[in-house]
């Protein structure tokens, strides 16, 4: 698929071949589960460890705070069902924004339906949540606050820190969550810093391979397993490890620790360049979302009187792929929830589409890209 112009890495990132070098010995060689008794299993077992420790290491957390899951979408799962449900609490007040991954908000709509008390806080215009409407919002009752890092529509990155200090200031009691599954490739996440109680990440968004995630719980925190079984993650969850998974994450985040700065430097350049020649080419569209405060690869734009699905697939046939929102939605063109909550008009909405550049793009697809958009659009 060499000619495939990849501007959808918001869905998911290439596997970095060194992370693909990483697991495969793992997967082919040293194939041992790592709960066995024998030498052998050691070598799997180290590595889990070694994985942990450097993960850890690289958002500030200490070892034993990190659990592996299989993905994002099973540690913000964990979250909120291992702080509900799993716990014997039948009621309570839960905030979370309206903006949130479906991986949080579907969780949030079955515990609703299951009595819990749920406040959405909604984002402005701009794509950003303020901290004042996120405390005003808190009960008595409020035992779980979850506010995500960074939007997967609009790219927008919220100040967790300001708004997780003004949180545990009203009441320290309160458990705050953060899904930073698009942050982990952007911003040097330190959970101490942020002073977060749980943060969710996942693999597959920072060139590892997909069904890898892992959820912190910052040490002393209250919250019930999910998943059952054996006493893997040191009886926190069950499952045999997927060694080549953790050991690709770790390779992952090695690499991160020496280019992220460079990436996102990349992805600001091919932004702006982006922008420079759209300004050029065309005068009717709409750009959602701050352009401050955002993710450096991510744009989500609507050109009104072009219909999203056609523009989408008119990319798909020139070897284009770019999305109509998030990747979660059964390859559907929804009505995106996020744009929704910004109080996007109707007429945007209907024509927003998402373009996620990675630091692999270069500024020649985006020429081949903007040529496409004349044809298509004219
Ligand atoms: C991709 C994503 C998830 C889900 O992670 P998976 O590993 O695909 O399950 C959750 N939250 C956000 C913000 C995401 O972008």
């Amino acid at each position: 698929m060499d000619n495939i112009i990849y501007f959808d890495n918001f869905a998911t990132t290439s596997l970095n071949e060194e992370v693909f070098d990483s697991m495969k010995n793992f997967l082919i060689y040293n194939y041992s589960n790592p709960s066995s008794l024998y030498e052998f299993s050691q070598k799997s077992r180290v590595a889990i460890e070694k994985s942990r420790e450097n993960i850890s290491n690289y958002i500030n957390a200490d070892k034993n705070e990190l659990f592996f899951t299989s993905g994002g979408t099973e540690a913000d799962n964990w979250a909120f069902i291992g702080m509900t449900l799993f716990k014997g609490r039948k009621n309570g007040h839960i905030i979370l924004t309206a903006f949130e991954h479906s991986a949080i908000l579907e969780t949030a709509k079955f515990l609703k339906n299951r009595g819990f008390d749920v406040t959405y806080i909604f984002p402005d215009r701009d794509g950003f949540i303020d901290a004042k409407d996120v405390t005003d919002a808190i009960r008595e009752d409020t035992f779980l606050v979850s506010v995500m890092y960074v939007n997967n529509e609009v790219g927008t990155i919220q100040d967790i820190k300001k708004i997780c200090s003004f949180v545990k200031k009203k009441n320290p009691n309160i458990v705050f969550h953060t899904d930073a599954v698009q942050a982990l490739s952007e911003i040097k996440i330190d959970v101490k810093d942020l002073n977060v109680d749980l943060l969710s990440v996942s693999g597959h968004k920072v060139h590892a391979p997909k069904g890898i995630g892992a959820l912190y719980i910052k040490s002393g925190t209250e919250i019930e397993n999910f998943i059952f079984g054996g006493s893997q993650e040191r009886s926190r969850r069950a499952g045999t490890e997927n060694v080549a998974g953790i050991v690709g994450f770790s390779k992952a985040i090695d690499i991160l620790r020496d280019s992220r700065e460079k990436n996102v430097s990349k992805r600001f350049a091919l932004r702006e360049y982006f922008l420079k020649i759209l300004n050029e080419n065309f005068s009717r569209f709409n750009i959602n979302g701050s352009l401050e405060n955002r993710y450096s690869g991510n744009i989500n734009i609507s050109f009104p009187e072009v219909d999203k699905e056609m523009l989408i697939m008119s990319m798909d046939f020139r070897g284009i792929c770019i999305s109509g929102g998030s990747a979660c939605s059964s390859g559907a063109v929804e009505k995106s929830h996020v744009l929704d909550a910004m109080g996007i008009e109707e007429e945007l909405k209907n024509s927003a589409v998402r373009i996620s550049f990675g630091e692999n793009n270069t500024f020649e697809e985006i020429d081949e890209f903007i040529l496409a958009l004349k044809e298509i659009i004219d």
